[in-house]
């Protein structure tokens, strides 16, 4: 089925969604504008990357003030804004700076906190200082997935180190802005138990250098590599208990805050469980999100599929594959 041309002034989404401001529970303005696309995507691409869907080549600066302009149609006083690009608003080969500037100058006018997404190549003083002309509290989000340079290149392709993350960081701090770190439970070719893994001991390394952490829970985007694993059962994505444990024990190992918005959780392509108690668990993901409860949040929290998840964590590594055991296995 032919896909219908996009609008280039149209933004992709724009939705209202309650987040944290200063230990503060605010409604915050989520604005994904249509780009011309992330570089490193033309260029080579993370495995499970499909934001090349939502972008436009011919996307100019003028449209993207147009894009955002429409989002603000929407606006009704949030305090905090959220820019996504689908890739670096602040890599001006992407963004231009004249949109760039405009963009965060009606953004800043509005609101005490805007939140923009980048790699972390771009969060240099030369492309931040004239972002933080316009705005009062900035927050850079940066998708470092893993603190592990080795899962990174050979799950991932990510195609920077996390050298690239700590210096990132550091420049944000000199400069006054925060940084929200974006962690990816279970990429490719990892077992479930060595997914939790990954993420508790990227917590424990990234916590120190930046001030929110998100873990994202693999969803399983149209036209990627992890989608054609996964259409072959040979992926599966997360179990909701897996987000649960890896919650409730980076948040003892670090005072940063840690979150987690799964998109699509709940369904085949997303973090789930059984069905049954798919509901409870993303709720209580919310309510520790939100700050309320901490780890608290998940007590009393159980069912039949429990115990499914903790066989599945033993018989993986036994099996030697990383494939879905429920699919793979005869029934
Ligand atoms: S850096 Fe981000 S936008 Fe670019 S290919 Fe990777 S996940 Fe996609
Ligand atoms: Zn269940």
């Amino acid at each position: 089925m032919a896909r219908k041309r996009a609008d280039p002034e149209e933004p992709v989404s724009v939705w209202s969604e309650k987040d944290l401001l200063n230990s503060e529970i605010v409604d915050a303005l989520v604005i994904i504008l249509r780009s011309r696309g992330c570089y490193w995507s033309r260029q080579s691409g993370c495995l499970m990357c499909g934001y090349n869907n939502d972008c436009l080549g011919t996307v100019t600066a003028e449209n993207l003030v147009k894009q955002f302009e429409k989002a603000m149609e929407k606006y009704s006083g949030q305090e905090y804004i959220k820019i996504y690009t689908s890739g670096s608003f602040l890599d001006p080969r992407e963004i231009e700076p004249e949109a760039r500037d405009r963009i965060l100058e009606m953004a800043g006018g509005k609101a005490r906190k805007v939140l923009c997404e980048s790699r972390p190549e771009f969060v240099s003083r030369s492309n931040m200082e004239p972002a933080l002309a316009h705005v009062k509290e900035l927050e850079i989000a940066v998708g470092l997935e893993t603190a592990n340079d080795d899962i990174r290149a050979r799950c991932i392709n990510k195609g920077f180190q996390y050298a690239d993350f700590e210096s990132a960081c550091n420049t944000a701090r000199e400069m006054n802005a925060s940084i929200r770190t974006y962690l990816l439970l279970k990429p490719p070719y990892l077992t479930e138990g060595s997914a939790i893994t990954d993420v508790i001991e990227s917590v424990k390394i990234a916590g120190p250098l930046c001030q929110t952490i998100s873990v994202n829970p693999m969803n399983v985007q149209r036209r990627t590599a992890v989608e054609s694993l996964w259409k072959r059962g040979l992926y599966r994505p997360p179990w909701l208990w897996s987000l649960v444990k890896v919650l409730e024990e980076g948040s003892r190992l670090t005072d940063t805050r840690l979150i987690s918005a799964p998109s699509g959780g709940g369904s085949r392509r997303g973090v789930h469980n059984c069905g049954e108690c798919d509901e409870a668990i993303l709720k209580a993901v919310e309510t520790f999100s939100l700050g309320g409860a901490g780890p608290d949040a998940f007590k009393g929290l159980n069912c039949v599929c429990r115990e499914h998840w903790q066989d599945y964590l033993d018989i993986e590594p036994l099996m030697g594959t990383t494939g879905d055991l429920e699919r793979l296995s005869p029934p």
